[in-house]
């Protein structure tokens, strides 16, 4: 389907930009699962309008491939550490193929007891979370996801770069519609924004970040090599220690400082743990005493979205699905710069 739409831009087909992405990864030297695994969830991002996390991050998978602990022949397992507890080590892989190798598991074992938890360790990780969570909720299941990444961010009220940018996404499961899905940093705004407007040449917004001496700033340089700010005060602060800790020393894994650590300058994607649960939205079903409470839990569920969407607010995940259905009819965007950078990373033939 390979065609222009503007001179700046190539448009691509699902099996066109898959194959892009897993060719540029088994080409220099990844195992084909891993591949899969890895040019997926790029791809989906492409295509649903996410680029920041879509092929633009296929030339950096070159940098956490040259990281000296990476491993190209991962070949993650799962292993069951109680009924409800699974553990999949990635092995020092990109961590996309363990969560997939582990989702099965997590599905069966959240529609057995209720609730269930994967934890994935080791693992390079620099992928949305998005897909993952919509993945398991495609099976009925609500899913919640975080991470930590590394150490960009001051708790508020301090000075120094101590938390991740750690995000957290969840989804829920809707009959006749796709999930109910959000998934976003708990810093103030993304690293790769503040870098953009470094870029540019453009002043960032005050209350995202702080100079290298710890003092309020809006100048990108300055809080690149300062830190930035989580979103929300001491409320983002809080929810990215509460990810540090459930997705770190719970899972016996990085946290953000010790992920940073383990970088060693390689600037490689973070490696460290990953925590997924999954919940049955059917083990707890109205009390029939309680004649107030009409319909199902699912009823009331579409309630309250129903509520938010008719007052003009939008639901996360719904921009997604609309460039996704865009995307099914028109093909996926790129822009062509990133395609011809692209094929030059080739490996040359000899
Ligand atoms: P945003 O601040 O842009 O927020 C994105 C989320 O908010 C999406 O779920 C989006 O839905 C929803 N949303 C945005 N605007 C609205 C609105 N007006 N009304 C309702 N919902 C809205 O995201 P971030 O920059 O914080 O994060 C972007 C991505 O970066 C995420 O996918 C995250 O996983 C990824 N990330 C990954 C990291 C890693 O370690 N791998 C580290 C940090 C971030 P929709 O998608 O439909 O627009």
């Amino acid at each position: 389907m390979m065609s222009r739409n503007s001179p700046d831009e190539i448009i691509l087909s699902e099996g066109e930009a898959l194959g892009l992405a897993r060719d540029f990864l088994t080409a220099h030297g990844l195992s084909a699962a891993q591949a899969e695994a890895v040019a997926s969830a790029l791809c989906a991002a492409q295509r649903d309008g996410c680029a920041s996390h879509g092929l633009q991050r296929l030339p950096g998978t070159l940098d956490t491939m040259a990281h000296p602990a990476f491993n190209r022949m991962a070949d993650p397992r799962p292993e069951a550490v109680t009924p409800a507890v699974t553990r999949v080590d990635a092995d020092y892989g990109f961590s996309i193929l363990a969560a997939e190798r582990g989702l099965p598991s997590l599905v069966a074992n959240a529609r057995r007891l209720g609730v269930a938890i994967l934890a994935v360790n080791n693992g390079f990780h620099s992928t949305a979370l998005w897909p993952v969570v919509e993945k398991i909720a495609t099976h009925g299941l609500a899913a919640l996801s975080m991470n930590p990444t590394h150490d960009w961010v001051a708790p508020s009220g301090g000075t120094k770069g101590t938390l991740g940018t750690n995000p957290i996404a969840f989804a829920w499961p809707r009959a006749g519609h796709p999930p109910y899905v959000f998934d976003f940093a708990t810093s103030a705004a993304a690293r790769a924004d503040i870098a953009l407007h470094r870029q540019r040449g453009q002043e960032i917004p005050a209350g995202w970040g702080l100079d290298p001496q710890g003092r309020p700033s809006t100048d990108p340089a300055a809080v690149l090599a300062g830190a930035m700010l989580p979103f929300g005060g001491h409320k983002g602060s809080a929810l990215a220690t509460m990810i540090e800790l459930l997705a770190g020393p719970f899972i016996g894994d990085r946290t953000s400082r010790q992920s940073a650590a383990f970088d060693k300058g390689a600037k490689a994607a973070p490696c460290h743990g990953e925590l997924i649960l999954a919940f049955n939205p059917d083990l707890f079903q109205f009390d029939s005493a309680q004649p107030d409470l009409e319909g199902t839990p699912q009823d009331a569920a579409e309630d309250l979205f129903s509520r938010i969407t008719q007052q003009g607010a939008r639901l996360p995940g719904d921009r997604r699905y609309a460039a996704r259905a865009a995307a099914a009819q028109h093909g996926i965007r790129m822009p062509k710069a990133l395609y011809e950078r692209i094929l030059r990373l080739f490996p040359q033939q000899e």
